[in-house]
């Protein structure tokens, strides 16, 4: 299970054990006075945290999630591409040659902002969405793009400072935004995506409120968790209306290249080299496992990413980079594209139809990409307190309150569809069906 499919905040630092930790700073009395809590008298540590650390914390599901992760469950939860679906013979060959020729490099640290060729590889992807003004000193390979996030709002984003969201937004975004101290106004969302004249409202209101607003955090492909896709005459309005009040927007676009049933729509970063900071990723196209994403950002910005970059990693994998580049040199990297949007959409119809068949109470989008369907269930469910119920009957999914700031969320859960068969994602969603049908009666 990738850390998307855990909705998680980020794991708190592993406090030192009692026994071998020095008395902290004012002592553990002091600590224990500061919080007042249980926690004080297990985490000698307590009242040391920065106040950021407090925000951290794991989710109250995470437990759950341990189980669902046995094989005897049916994990509709997780974000994991089907990484089963790669050539991994030919790629295994490939990465032995290239440690044997190249070892010594590979092996060796690296350029803080990324390989160069990896970079100019990286301009070839970008290209199918139509960026195609981009050079390779404007890209930073990242450790996925959850660093891309991590080091965007690291540098933009002060305790208290507004980052707009759709509602809902990525599970993992948000924890970032938290752990930074952010404030996230939720902009809504519809079937085209995020709703421009609400997010024009949102900035409005903040700015009267005397607040600061960093940025548009957007995610316009075939969105995790809700599966929609920003219409081409929304991008650009929701360009203008950024441009005209001076906001940032952050493009997540770790799916654009997985449609179902057409071309990409062009990147926000297309119409845009000074407005948008864009994030990409190889975890969803090729193989989360090697941990390489990038950013794209104007000059100054991306001077700033490369420098907290290296103050939080030095610099990148050079062997996950150079195993890369050597998959887009040497594999049919197109054609693995291909092979994975047909197998995805293969999974979207099985979940769709099982959803039809099972669940008619129920309604959902019917995704043109990616890997959610993002359900609403039947007046009255909560899918966070049906959750226990579900894995107890074999299931796993994730509650729609992980993808909110603010707790709302709770009629909805996200399926995914990407890693189960067509034959398991029935089965889940039989299972499902009948706990929330059995939920619905009581
Ligand atoms: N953004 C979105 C919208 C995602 O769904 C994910 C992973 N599920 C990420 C970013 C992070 O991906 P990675 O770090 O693997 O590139």
């Amino acid at each position: 299970m990738t850390h998307d499919t855990t909705p998680t905040q980020p794991a708190t630092t592993p406090a030192p054990s009692a026994a071998a930790a020095p008395a902290p700073p004012g002592g553990p009395a002091a600590s224990a006075t500061a919080a007042g809590g249980a926690g004080t008298r297990l985490d000698p540590w307590f009242g040391s945290y920065a106040a950021r650390a407090h925000g951290m914390r794991a989710s109250e599901i995470r437990a759950l999630f341990a189980v669902a992760n046995r094989p005897e469950v049916v994990s509709l939860a997780g974000g994991m591409p089907f990484i089963e679906g790669l050539p991994l013979d030919v790629i295994g060959e490939a990465v032995q040659r290239l440690i044997a020729t190249k070892g010594t490099t590979a092996l060796q640290y690296g350029s803080g902002q990324g390989d160069e060729e990896l970079r100019e590889r990286i301009l070839e992807i970008v290209a199918l969405e139509g960026i195609t003004d981009a050079h390779p000193d404007d890209v930073v390979v990242t450790t996925g793009s959850q660093q891309g996030l991590d080091l965007v709002t690291r540098i933009f984003v002060d305790p208290g400072d507004v980052v707009l969201a759709e509602a809902p937004s990525y599970v993992g975004a948000l924890g970032v935004f938290r752990s930074y101290e952010a404030q996230v106004q939720h902009v809504p969302l519809d079937a085209d995506g995020l709703v421009p004249e609400a997010l024009e409202r949102a900035i409005v209101q903040a700015r009267s409120a005397g607040q600061r607003v960093k940025f548009l955090y957007t995610i316009p492909n075939y969105h995790n968790p809700a599966g929609v896709t920003l219409s081409l005459e929304r991008r650009q309005r929701v360009l203008e209306i950024c441009k005209r009040h001076g906001v940032l927007i952050i493009e997540d676009n770790p799916y654009g290249l997985l449609g179902f049933d057409r071309e990409p729509l062009p990147a926000l970063r297309a119409f845009d080299d000074e407005g948008v900071v864009y994030l990409g990723s190889f975890s969803k196209t090729f193989a989360p496992g090697y941990r390489v994403g990038w950013v794209i950002a104007p000059h100054a910005v991306r001077e700033k990413l490369v420098l907290a970059s290296e103050s939080s990693i030095l610099s990148p994998s050079n062997a996950s980079q150079m195993a890369i580049t050597t998959y887009l040199a040497t594999c049919d990297w197109r054609g693995q594209i291909k092979a994975y949007r047909e197998m995805y959409r293969e999974r979207r119809d099985a979940m769709v139809g099982a959803l039809s068949e099972h669940l008619p109470s129920a309604s959902w989008n019917v995704p043109d990409g990616g890997f959610y369907v993002w359900v609403r269930l039947p007046d009255g469910l909560d899918a966070r307190s049906m959750l226990p119920r579900a894995v107890t009957e074999r299931v796993a999914y994730v509650p729609g309150t992980a993808f909110f700031y603010d707790g709302q969320g709770a009629d909805h859960m996200r399926l995914s569809f990407c890693y189960p068969t067509p034959e398991r994602i029935r089965e889940g969603v039989r299972r499902l069906a009948s706990v929330v049908n059995s939920e619905a009666d009581l």
